[in-house]
Order: C-alpha cells, then structure tokens, then sequence
C-alpha cells in the first residue's frame, strides 16, 4: 500500500512541472551558471537537471534527501528575508517516494572524480560509489510516479499539455536568468536528442529572449521600464514600508511589452511571463491590468509579455502555498492603479 510519506510528497510534487521547478531552482540556489536540462521521452522516461554549483558536501550525503532537511534557513527570523527559491527541504525528499531517484555531486576540489548517491523511498542513504564527475550537481529522477498507479495514468494521459507548460516555464527561468547558460533537450523514446532552446549566459533578458524566442520576437517589442510609487497611507503597518527616504513604497515593473502594433507584421508569440523578483509565478490580476490596457490600442491580438516585478521582500507573501507559486502582494490595488496609469503613459510615448 501507499506509504503516509508518498502520499504527503504528491502534494509537494504535483506533476512534471513541479519535479522541474524544484530541481532547477535548487540548481539557481547552488549558484550554477551552467543549468543543463534533458528529457527522456517527454519525462515520462526520465528528468535530469545537470549544474555547475556548489556541489553537495559528503557530510550532508546521509541527510540532503531526508524530510525537512535543508541547508538554506538558518534561523527562523530568515523566511521573510530570504533569498533562496528553497528552504522547506521537501523536494528530494518527495523525489525519492515518487520515483527512481539519484544525485551525482562533484564538490571543485575533487573533479573529475564525484560520488553518485543513491537514496530508499524514505530518503534515507541507500549506497554511494565513485564516478567521473565535474564540478556541480545532477539529479535524475527516473519513472516518475510509477508506484503511483493513478497518478501515473494522469501524467500519461495529460502529457501534451504538461510538456506544454514545462518549456513555458523552463523558457521563463531561461530568459529571466541572466548570466547563466541554460539549455533544454528532449530525446524521444527512441529518437535523438533535440536541443529545444540554448542560453549562453547573457548579461541582458532582452539577449536570452533572442535565444530562447528568435530576434523577430524581440524587434516586435518595447522595453518595460515603470517604477510604481506608492505614496504611504495611514494604515499602513510598519512591514509594509520600504526602505524610500520619505516613506514611498517603491515598485519596479522591469520587461519587455509588444509594441501597441495592429494587425500585420506583429510575429511575437502568445505568451505572457510574470516574475515577483525573478521567480516566475501566475498574477493573474496583474496579468488583467495589462491585457486591459493593451486592449485600448490593440484589440485584435494579445500582447507578448515579460514583466518582472522587482519589490522589497516585505511587499509580498510567497509561503501561502507548497508549490510556492502563488504570491501575495500586499498592496496590489493600488500597484494596479499605478501600473495602469504608467502603461498607458509608455504607450503614448511610442510611435505606432
Ligand atoms: P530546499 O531546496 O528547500 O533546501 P530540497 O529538498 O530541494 O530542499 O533540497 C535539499 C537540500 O539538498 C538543499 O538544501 C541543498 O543543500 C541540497 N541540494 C539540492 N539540490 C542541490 C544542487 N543542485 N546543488 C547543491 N545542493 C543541492
Ligand atoms: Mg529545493
């Protein structure tokens, strides 16, 4: 039967796109500048993530995959500081009770020469040998939810649509990560292997969406520059004030936009990519406030977006959900206002 440790990490790893999430951004944690990723058979077969980071030390080989461990919280008074993507230790854990799980770790000093670990269901240390390694990490995780019957026959049945959100989401990471070399491949079950989209560490976002989109992509759209001010109102508790001299909350809204072009000509995709600080994330409302805007000047076509949001730490919630992905700004209906009001200012300054 399914043990209570499979059944809490389906809730910590949900699909395909929640094994890839974790693994890069623990990739990102390591202070990689080289993040490689490749698909075995859409990931139905296998998922690796390859970096270049830190590597893991052998006196954390027994603990790195155990619930609740991990190396990025220090004291408790850090969760609302935090830099890290990571900081519940659930996902090796999880990993290991939903799938055929294995690391190679290579700390700098002992290249070429690293150490493969591999892990019980429990995440418990099942054995550990010597292989050729460089410096870094690699996590595989094979036959994802295979002791999962019923989750398995989902992802099966559903794979268009995940592998679908899994590029979005690894193009998101690509082009918002600069100075990192991201690349992603597949190879079909019996095929070759394919390159989907190569990074090469690039200073700029505008540079990774060339490699990751095309350079018509890019001519079709216009820088995103806004700073949101938010002038600081009775009610507002003392966390909600940032670090401004005369007591504004300040935004940044930092991206690119397709130009307010009708009709013709126009070659940029449908996507829409929204970041709080660099990590990717749905807000849907913010989201809105774009499309809105967009909508007055262009009501045939949707617009491409890249909108990195860049606020204090203390603006926003990111630990309402395990998946981290849904994020709470704490004063988004008047961002909102403000949003709109500078994206239409932008619009008016373009010749179109
Ligand atoms: P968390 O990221 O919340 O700490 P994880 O379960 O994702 O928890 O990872 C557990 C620990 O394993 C991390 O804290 C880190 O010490 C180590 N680790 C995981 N992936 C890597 C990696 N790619 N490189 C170096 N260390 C890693
Ligand atoms: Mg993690």
């Amino acid at each position: 039967g399914r043990s209570v440790h499979q059944i809490q990490s389906g809730q910590v790893i949900v699909d395909l796109c929640s094994v890839v999430k974790e693994l890069v951004e623990n990739s990102l944690d390591a202070g990689a500048t080289s993040i490689d990723v490749r698909f075995k058979n859409q990931g139905l077969d296998s998922i690796e993530v390859q970096d270049n980071g830190d590597g893991i030390s052998p006196q954390n080989y027994e603990t790195v995959a155990l619930k609740h461990y991990t190396s990025k919280l220090s004291s408790y008074s850090d969760l609302e500081t935090l830099q890290t993507f990571g900081f519940r230790g659930e996902a090796l854990s999880s990993l290991c009770a939903l799938s055929k799980f294995s690391i190679i770790t290579c700390l700098a000093a002992d290249a070429p020469k690293g150490t493969k670990l591999e892990f019980e269901e429990s995440g418990k240390l099942k054995g550990t040998s010597t292989i050729a390694a460089q410096k870094g990490t690699t996590v595989t995780v094979e036959n994802l939810f295979n002791n999962l019957p019923v989750r398995r026959r989902e992802l099966e049945r559903n794979i268009k649509r995940e592998w679908g959100r899994v590029t979005g989401v690894l193009g998101q990471y690509a082009c918002i990560q600069t100075g990192i070399k991201f690349s992603v491949s597949q190879q079909a079950a019996k095929g070759k292997k394919t390159t989907l989209f190569a990074t090469k560490g690039n200073r700029t976002t505008r540079d990774n969406i060339v490699n990751v989109f095309g350079a018509k992509t890019l001519a079709a759209l216009v820088p995103l520059e806004l700073t949101l001010e938010l002038e600081p109102t009775a009610g507002q508790g003392r966390k909600l004030v940032s670090k401004g001299d005369d007591g504004k909350t300040q935004i940044r809204v930092v991206g690119h936009i397709s130009r307010p072009l009708s009709g013709e000509g126009r070659q940029t995709p449908d996507r829409q990519m929204f970041f709080v600080n660099a990590r990717p994330c749905g807000l849907p409302q913010v989201s809105r406030a774009f499309n809105e805007v967009y909508k007055t000047y262009n009501a045939s076509q949707s617009p491409f977006i890249f909108a990195n949001i860049e606020l204090d730490t203390h603006l926003y919630d990111v630990n309402v959900s395990p998946d981290k992905r849904t994020i709470l700004l704490h004063d988004q209906t008047r961002m909102l206002e403000n949003l709109k009001t500078d994206l239409i200012a932008l619009f008016e300054s373009q010749e179109y």
